[in-house]
């Protein structure tokens, strides 16, 4: 069902409702009408009490009076019972419920327009009944006004409370009465266009205000509903980096010493060992060394990720910690016949973590000696931006990253195809250096054209910096 059906009122520019809204917007409209409808009968009571003595009615249809005030009294207490009957309201019994209120509606009006017809019928139109029937007028607007919410039971109503008259005044009045009827057509037709025409406004607003409803309450749920899997997402992670922690420990030791063992097997004299053994004792210590790394990393990867590393703030001079990690890694470039370059000497001083901004540059000048080529070029250089970031760039002529394995440079594991070339790897150092460089609130970035080499860069707030300190 859709809204463009509600009551007979069409509106296409409002979006489909889904039939438990619909059914809550019957509700809605039922209660309405129930509470507007209440006081229709006791005006009506009131009109035949204050009209009646205007006529000679009273005296001449005594039964007729007594008749309609009894039906008029009953019809008030009917609409008590429909107020009370509407908490009882389900969406089973809902039509029957507005074919019920209607029948209450309308028998009301049928008994006034009864009244206005009798009067027109045993007095002509004397000054009291036009009177009768201005107040008629009154009460059918304001009803039109009460009901309005549902079309068809609006259109009756007009309809019945003058059909009596119209018959009465066409039958006994002749050319006077029939123009009266014209007359008294329009202004119906001119409040019931009014009606109509505010009334679809009305269900529209109250549509599209129920529509914004039900989303605001879908988005409630939903952000509920995101912040129980993050807290899931975040305890299950915890438990993983727990994991990781304790496995990385107890992996460790065993390792530590099959790694000892081989160093003293490789120096072992008594006897020698033989070049074969040599070549095996060589397996077990780069395999060893490589595992290694592996729980090295994965330890430094869950530290971060449960939160547990600190950052510490403290004065330090750029250039001192690139020459310190350069000087690291110089064996592993000189294997390479790298050039390094390092900027010229400069007492720069700037506010970060020292050993976070080491680990940094180990990883980012370490992958930029691994992926190069033979006899090839690692540059660093660094820029102090605004008095408040460090820029921190590593260039190198390796053989760079193809366009389409950009976007998974920073995914854990991920060492885009190099798994299988003879370049060791683990495939988490980049995310472990873009999770400090967050945590240091910063941020990491790159270029690469494959074939022509990378550039990475890291950009770390630095809260006060100052030359020649
Ligand atoms: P690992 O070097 O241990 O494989 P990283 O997380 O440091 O892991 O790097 C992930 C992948 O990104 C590498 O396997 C490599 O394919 C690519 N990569 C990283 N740095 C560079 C670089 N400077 N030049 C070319 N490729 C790089």
């Amino acid at each position: 069902m859709s809204s463009t059906s509600l009551h007979g009122y069409k509106d296409p520019s409002v979006p489909e409702l889904d039939d438990e809204t619909t059914y809550q917007l019957n509700y809605w409209a039922a209660k309405d009408i129930a509470k507007r409808s209440v006081l229709g009968p006791f005006i009506c009571i009131l009109g035949l009490l204050g009209t009646a003595p205007l006529s000679t009615i009273f005296d001449d249809a005594h039964g007729l009076l007594v008749t309609l005030f009894l039906l008029l009294s009953i019809g008030g207490l009917s609409r008590f019972y429909i107020l009370k009957s509407v908490k009882t309201l389900t969406e089973k019994n809902i039509n029957r419920w507005k074919q019920l209120v209607s029948f209450a509606i309308l028998s009301n009006a049928i008994i006034w327009g009864i009244y206005l017809a009798a009067n027109i019928y045993l007095y002509g139109l004397n000054t009291a009944t036009l009177i009768i029937l201005l107040f008629t007028i009154a009460i059918e607007a304001s009803a039109a006004m009460s009901i309005f919410i549902w079309q068809k039971l609006t259109q009756l109503y007009v309809v019945v409370i003058l059909l009596p008259s119209y018959i009465v005044l066409g039958m006994h009045e002749g050319i006077f009465g029939l123009s009266l009827v014209f007359g008294i057509s329009i202004h119906i037709v001119f409040i019931y266009v009014q009606i109509v025409q505010s009334n679809k406004e009305y269900w529209t607003a109250i549509c599209n205000n129920k529509l914004l409803e039900n989303k605001a309450k879908e988005l409630t749920v939903a952000k509920i509903n995101a912040e129980k899997l993050k807290e899931e997402a975040e305890k299950a992670n915890e438990t993983k980096s727990e994991f990781l922690s304790s496995m990385s420990h107890e992996l460790r030791t065993p390792l530590n010493s099959i790694l000892g063992f081989a160093q003293l097997l490789e120096v072992s004299t008594t006897p020698p060992l033989t070049l074969e053994q040599r070549d095996n004792v060589d397996y077990i210590k780069n395999g060893g060394e490589h595992l290694l790394k592996l729980i090295n990393q994965l330890l430094d990867l869950s530290k971060i990720e449960a939160g547990t590393i600190d950052v510490v703030i403290e004065e330090v001079n750029p250039n001192e910690i690139i020459f310190e990690s350069v000087h690291l890694l110089q064996p592993l470039a000189d294997k390479m016949k790298i050039q390094l370059e390092v900027p010229e000497e400069s007492d720069t001083v700037v506010k970060t973590d020292r050993t976070l901004l080491k680990q940094i540059l180990i990883n980012l000048v370490t992958n930029a000696i691994k992926y190069n080529r033979v006899g090839g070029r690692v540059s660093i250089s660094y820029a102090i931006e605004n008095n408040k970031l460090i820029k921190i760039t590593v260039v190198d002529t390796g053989i760079g990253i193809e366009k389409e394995k950009h976007a998974e440079l920073f995914t854990s594991f991920s060492r885009l195809g190099k798994e299988r070339s003879s370049i060791e790897g683990t495939g988490i150092g980049l995310t472990i250096t873009k999770r400090i460089v967050e945590e240091m609130n910063g941020h990491i970035g790159f270029e690469s054209v494959a074939g022509e080499g990378s550039s990475f860069w890291i950009e770390l707030p630095i809260t006060d910096h100052s030359n020649n300190l």
